[in-house]
């Protein structure tokens, strides 16, 4: 290229010619071959051999939003299908500090003597949001993560609580068929989590702390009426007594409760997480609660009851994504809503005619 300044008017000053700029990629690097997508017969395989990590690549698809890896994801599902159900799913519930993480440790390698193989996954819908909260994470269950016969998932982050729930209640089917026979869910205690978890597990395990005396008030009633047991942790120490006397309370206030459909009476525990005292208790009491709704019948019947619920609940998502995420319904929903809030229409009559837009567009 010619440079003006390379003229004779600009005596001193010579411009040179550059060189080459070096290729920002290493030349000696050698490119990784891209991984091959696994078929659909490869992962129900693998998944069925208790290949860990097909399964992990499995639940990755099913965590994803993708459409061409929700197609695959769910046609693993359904072929593992047949292959699932053979477990028994207990929920794990506290608020933050109530030692969860601490707790689940010992509790999954207390279950693992017997033999087995446990999956902890979670459910928690802030995750996305705050990114801080990651229940499930390996590092907070730390002789758990090395165990050779467990497998820990941290909670799918994408969206609505609903669909957080349902990959994890689909992360069950797929544990299930690698031979996961034992299943914790764990969720924050901040309420709706609660809900969802309850919809999928057959037991329902609610970590309490002792507090200074107004410990009930704390609790949202819901969440205690769906605990098939109560367990009041950190007792050990200065604070035994305090505990002793929160579990009191709670089994008090767990009268006043009407009786559950399984015909279980809820039971109220103290045990110490972080000292394992009282540990074997508390799963003697879940393994109870199984034989006790195994024979009554109640197990059948709130597994095909919680099947049924997933049915309506996928309708209902599928219906609510197809309907806020079509064009038509996208480009009117905000002036609708304008319109609602500046008194100009009434909510109702607004969401008629947006749904009769969405209907018409069919
Ligand atoms: P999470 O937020 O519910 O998962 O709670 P963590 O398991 O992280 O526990 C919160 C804190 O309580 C940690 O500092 C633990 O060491 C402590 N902790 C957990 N279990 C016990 C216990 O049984 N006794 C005592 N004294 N402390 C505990």
């Amino acid at each position: 290229m010619e440079h003006p300044e390379n003229s004779e008017e600009y005596k001193g000053l010579v411009v040179n010619k550059g060189i080459e700029q070096p290729s920002s990629v290493n030349p000696y690097l050698k490119r990784k071959p891209k991984k091959r997508q696994l078929s659909v017969a490869d992962f129900v395989e693998g998944i069925v051999k208790g290949d860990v990590t097909v399964l992990s690549q499995a639940v990755t698809l099913v965590e994803s939003i993708k459409p061409e890896h929700q197609v695959i994801a769910q046609e693993v599902i359904e072929k593992c299908l047949p292959y699932s159900g053979n477990s028994i799913r207990v929920g794990i519930s506290g608020v933050p500090g109530a030692g969860k993480s601490t707790s689940i440790d010992v509790f999954g390698l207390h279950v693992l003597e017997k033999g087995g193989k446990l999956a902890v996954l979670a459910i928690d819908p802030s995750s996305e949001r705050s990114k801080g909260s990651i229940l499930g994470d390996k590092t907070r269950m730390e002789k758990l993560s090395v165990h050779p016969k467990s497998f820990i998932r941290p909670s799918p982050s994408a969206g609505s609580l609903g669909g957080v729930a349902r990959k994890t209640r689909e992360t069950i089917v797929l544990c299930e068929a690698a031979g996961y026979d034992k299943i914790f869910v764990e969720t924050v205690g901040v309420g709706q989590s609660e809900t969802a978890v309850h919809s999928m597990v057959d037991f329902f395990l609610l970590i309490q702390l002792a507090g200074t005396g107004d410990e009930l008030q704390g609790i949202k009633r819901g969440i205690m009426e769906m605990a098939d047991g109560i367990i009041i942790n950190k007792a050990d120490g200065d604070n035994l007594e305090r505990a002793k006397l929160a579990a009191t309370q709670f089994r008090n206030a767990l009268h006043l409760f009407p009786a559950p459909e399984s015909g279980w009476t809820p039971q109220v525990l103290t045990y110490s997480g972080f000292y394992n005292l009282g540990v074997k208790e508390v799963w003697d009491m879940v393994y109870e609660y199984i034989d006790f709704v195994k024979q009554n019948g109640y197990f059948e019947y709130r597994r095909n009851e919680q099947s049924k619920y997933w049915m309506y609940e996928s309708i209902n998502e599928h219906l609510r994504d197809s309907f806020y995420h079509h064009p038509k319904i996208e480009a009117m929903l905000q002036e609708k809503e304008q319109q609602v809030l500046q008194g100009n229409l009434t909510s109702f009559v607004a969401a008629k005619s947006l749904l009769d837009a969405y209907f018409k567009s069919l």
